[in-house]
């Protein structure tokens, strides 16, 4: 059995940047990265946009090039899906029998596509969008004709591949159970100007309605009905409803969490020598009211990454970095900083009609967090005022003719 000081389980954004950081950092001991993908560490928020599009060649996508790793001294396993953990003797083993003993493991498995759960939902033509495999399946039937597709699931990944599809001229129903896209993470200001630009751009959105099932012609999806009675005809079916964390192999080891696995500042979990980082890792988070949530972006996976790297190597080091995310959606920018999970007022800065504003979410009259629409110059500036957490004044909040960073002299 091979020995390394660091194990790292998984090789998305938290993985790959763990590795870097740590030699960064000045790390000198061995280091393992195993994933259970086949290729090496790349980039997944391109996946529902540039490279769905055809737009951006995977070899693009990639993290680092594949000299920079064996250059770094950073041995990686693909192809290696890690199932249990054990945490005494300090081992972790492989599906297919490999063993690796670890002085440090970092969790980094993220997640897994949450799919439907109804009568169907196991017909092929039914993708989720996690991995490169994903798409390349979505792409491979697109070039076999499939035209008419229903996506489910309003959050940013059912919008953005609902884009792409439109710009590829493609017939696109989406399908959201709650009254509103995006509701989980915007205001209503953004989901309603969300929901007229994908309408203008010939959507055929059916908002408040759920999926019953999914109808075959033999094993191929052909179409979905909906809890209204609706039939919807399909040729192909994504399916962008969120993620269940990959933790069973370390909670089986221990480690406790109800929703993935709990951490603290420190990226470290209730069990020694074993940390977690990015979407699988629920903590505190200082921006979102003390609220203790896992967060979904690259921000967050790398930002807790460089976290347990100093860690690691014996720095002071504490995750309280402020949440950062963007989405593209046909021509449009959208930029978010702070996390909109604790407000008490909303404000709008600049004209909705004009696709260029910003919803600011405020809370005890200081501002928590931004959702800018092709307005990078609000983005940037009310980061600031996000981390200083001043008290602004709401009247000039929302005059889109006074900067930003003029408000946190208040
Ligand atoms: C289509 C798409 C678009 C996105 N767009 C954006 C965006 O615009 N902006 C943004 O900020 N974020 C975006 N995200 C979210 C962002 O990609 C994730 O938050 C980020 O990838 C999380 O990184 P992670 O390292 O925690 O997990 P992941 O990137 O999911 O990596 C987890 C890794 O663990 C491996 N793994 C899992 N279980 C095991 C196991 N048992 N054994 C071995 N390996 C295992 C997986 O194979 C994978 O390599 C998008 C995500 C998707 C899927």
């Amino acid at each position: 059995m091979r020995m390394y000081d660091v194990v790292i389980v998984g090789s998305g954004h938290g993985g790959a940047q763990a590795a870097i950081s740590l030699r960064q950092f000045g790390f000198e001991g061995s280091i393992l990265m195993v994933s259970r993908d086949t290729e090496l560490p790349y980039e997944r928020p391109p996946l529902s946009k540039e490279y769905l599009a055809g737009e951006k060649p995977f070899e693009r996508l990639l993290i680092r090039p594949a000299e920079f790793w064996n250059s770094k001294n950073i041995e990686i396993e693909l192809d290696c899906d890690m199932v249990s953990i054990d945490a005494e003797s300090h081992v972790a083993s492989s599906a297919d029998g490999r063993q690796f003993a670890y002085g440090s493991l970092v969790w980094a498995a993220g997640g897994e596509p949450r799919m439907l759960s109804c009568p169907g939902a196991d017909l092929q033509g039914v993708h989720g969008v996690r991995s490169r495999a994903d798409v390349d399946h979505i792409a491979a039937s697109l070039r076999s004709g499939a035209n008419r597709i229903v996506v489910i699931g309003g959050g940013y990944i059912g919008l953005e591949a609902a884009a792409v599809l439109r710009k590829m001229r493609r017939e696109v129903v989406l399908v959201e159970a709650l009254p509103r896209v995006l509701s989980r993470v915007a205001g209503e200001t953004i989901s309603h100007f969300v929901q007229s630009m994908h309408k203008g751009q010939g959507v055929d959105l059916r908002l408040g309605v759920g999926v019953k099932r999914l109808v075959g012609d033999g094993s191929n999806v052909s179409g979905v009905e909906l809890t209204d009675g609706t039939h919807i005809p399909a040729d192909m079916v994504i399916v962008g409803i969120g993620i269940i964390p990959s933790v069973e192999p370390v909670k089986r080891a221990g480690v406790s969490g109800e929703n993935g696995v709990d951490v603290d500042e420190q990226c470290k979990t209730s069990v020694a020598d074993i940390y977690a980082i990015g979407d699988c890792a629920c903590h505190t988070n200082a921006w979102a009211g003390g609220a203790h949530l896992r967060v979904e972006s690259v921000q967050n996976a790398s930002d807790m990454a460089t976290t347990v790297a100093k860690v690691l190597c014996g720095q002071d080091a504490a995750y309280d970095a402020i949440p950062w995310f963007w989405s593209n959606q046909y021509d449009c920018r959208m930029q978010t900083a702070g996390l909109s999970v604790d407000y008490d007022q909303t404000v709008v800065r600049g004209l909705v009609a004009e696709a260029k504003f910003s919803l600011v979410y405020c809370k005890d009259g200081r501002i928590s967090a931004i959702d800018c629409i092709n307005n990078t110059k609000d983005y940037v500036q009310a980061r600031k005022l996000i981390e200083t957490r001043k008290v602004v004044d709401s009247v000039r909040l929302a005059d889109a003719s006074v900067p930003l960073k003029a408000l946190g002299d208040l």
